[in-house]
Parts: structure tokens; C-alpha cells; sequence
């Protein structure tokens, strides 16, 4: 598939709406385990993705994912923003335009090792990760109904993080008492992952 300038507009406007849009819901999340900034950290960030978009989309896609990273390691904040610019900085590594979805599904499991590294986390510990790869399974089957069946691993996959107890990142703090919330990172992966099944919807 060929992901052109208008695509990569598209794409980057999608994940920053849907972002935008959830921020509030991010914030409660983090709320009830963190200390409630997630939303206003994702709605800075990607409020200069918005802002940039013409510029960043004018560039090939690697480099596009470069600068989306980069623009979130500089205006995210937190512990998200270096992480959320690590995945991106690191799709960009090897994305060419005309891509594969095997190759796509190589570069999200390059880009989970890297923020992995970043984090020292690992699957399991009630993080964005926790999203990451359940969804890079599906990518991997493909098949029919892709972007339905992404949209649904990524609900399901946050939803799974509320019985999990946090060991990574703020909420690690607060133990036992971490478990029976949403963690919020793995809820704004989800916003991303469905912004981004819905434009490859729009490209069938
Ligand atoms: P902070 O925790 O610094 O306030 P945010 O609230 O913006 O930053 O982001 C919190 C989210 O970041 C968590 O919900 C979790 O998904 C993710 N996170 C935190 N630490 C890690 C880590 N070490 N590895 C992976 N994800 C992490
Ligand atoms: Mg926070």
C-alpha cells in the first residue's frame, strides 16, 4: 500500500482528533491512578502534531513519523511523551512510503522493542504495552476485516489492563490499589490504534 502525503495528513489528523478529543476521559483515568495529567499532556503534544501537520506530512513517511516523535518528545511531557516519541521515533526508522503490511507489522515490533528498552517495561505490568501487542498480533494474522478486528484487540486489550495490577510508571505507587482501573496510556494507544483503523477503513 502506498501511504501518500494526503494519506499521512490524514492518518496524523485521525490519531490527533481522536487524541484531542479523549482527553478528558484520559485525564479521569489518570486520575484514579496517576496524578490526572495524562489528557493535558497527549492534548499538548498532539495539538502541535495539528498544528505542524502540512509541514510534517509534506515529508516522506519515515521522516513524518520523525518529526510526529519528535514533536511529542518535546511537548507530551511525562512519562508517556518520551515513550509515545520513541514509537513513533522509531517507525520511522524504516517505514518506506509504498509499504507492506508485513512490513508495517515489523517496524510496530521494532518501535514496542524500543519503547520497551525506554521503559524497562514489559508486557503485563498495566502500561501502553499492554495495547502494543495484542494489536501487533493481528496485524501479523491480517486477513480479512483488518481494521475491524485491530479496533476490537485494542478495546479489548485496554479493557484487560483494568484487573492488572501496575508495576511500571505512576501508578506502580499505589500497589494493590491500582487494580480495577483502566490505565490511561493503554487507553490513549487505543484512541490511536482505532484513528488509524478508520482511515486504512477509509483507503479499502
Ligand atoms: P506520568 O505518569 O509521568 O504522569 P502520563 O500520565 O502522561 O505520565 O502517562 C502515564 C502512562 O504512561 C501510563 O498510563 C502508562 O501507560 C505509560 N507508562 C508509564 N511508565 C511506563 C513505562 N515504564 N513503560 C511503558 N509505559 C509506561
Ligand atoms: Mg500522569
Amino acid at each position: 500500500m502506498m501511504i501518500d502525503q494526503n494519506t499521512r495528513k490524514r492518518l496524523f489528523e485521525a490519531v490527533a482528533n481522536r487524541v484531542i478529543a479523549g482527553a478528558d476521559e484520559l485525564t479521569d483515568l489518570d486520575r484514579a491512578i496517576g496524578d490526572g495529567d495524562h489528557g493535558t499532556n497527549m492534548r499538548r503534544g498532539f495539538e502541535a502534531v495539528l498544528a505542524a501537520v502540512d509541514e510534517l506530512a509534506a515529508k516522506n513517511l519515515a521522516d513524518s513519523l520523525k518529526g510526529v516523535g519528535t514533536t511529542l518528545v518535546m511537548k507530551v511531557g511525562g512519562a508517556s511523551g518520551p515513550l509515545y516519541g520513541t514509537l513513533f521515533l522509531s517507525l520511522g526508522k524504516s517505514l518506506a512510503d509504498d509499504v507492506s503490511r508485513e512490513q508495517v507489522a515489523d517496524a510496530f515490533a521494532a518501535a514496542i522493542d524500543a519503547v520497551k528498552a525506554r521503559g524497562k517495561s514489559d508486557v503485563g505490568q498495566k502500561t501502553m504495552l499492554d495495547v502494543f501487542l495484542p494489536v501487533l498480533a493481528v496485524l501479523r494474522e491480517g486477513g480479512d476485516g483488518l481494521p475491524t478486528r485491530l479496533k476490537a484487540a485494542a478495546r479489548l486489550a485496554a479493557e484487560n489492563t483494568i484487573p492488572m495490577r501496575a508495576i511500571r510508571g505512576r501508578a506502580s505507587f499505589l500497589g494493590e490499589r491500582s487494580i480495577g482501573h483502566m490505565d490511561p496510556g493503554a487507553r490513549s494507544s487505543e484512541l490511536m490504534i482505532d484513528a488509524v483503523a478508520d482511515v486504512m477503513e477509509g483507503c479499502a
